[in-house]
């Protein structure tokens, strides 16, 4: 079981979507696809606040949960000192080839 539900997580990161979108309030962070867009909610399923799914600045979608600055534009997403320290700001994740839709 232990082995296969590891390639069975995998697999499932790469259905559940390719974008997140984040609580800039409590944190709350949950995926969502592009195909999908429209059943993003704008508010926050845990506490109301506002749920951010593309970079209020240029638009682009944003690939990681803990990201606080836009990777295109580096526009602040949100405060840098949530949780009540710092999120190190992680290096620049490989982009999906755009036009590379399996769809
Ligand atoms: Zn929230
Ligand atoms: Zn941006």
């Amino acid at each position: 079981m232990g082995k296969a539900s590891n390639w069975l997580r995998k697999e499932r990161r790469k259905v559940l979507g390719h974008w997140v979108a984040v609580c800039v309030d409590c944190g709350h962070g949950q995926r969502w696809f592009e195909e999908f867009e429209s059943e993003v909610p704008a508010e926050c399923p845990t506490c109301g606040g506002k749920l951010l799914h593309r970079c209020p600045a240029c638009q682009e979608p944003f690939s990681s949960m803990f990201a606080i600055a836009c990777e295109v534009c580096e526009a602040p997403l949100r405060a840098s000192t949530q949780f009540g320290m710092a999120i190190r700001k992680p290096e620049r994740a490989p982009k999906p080839a755009a036009g590379d839709d399996p769809g």
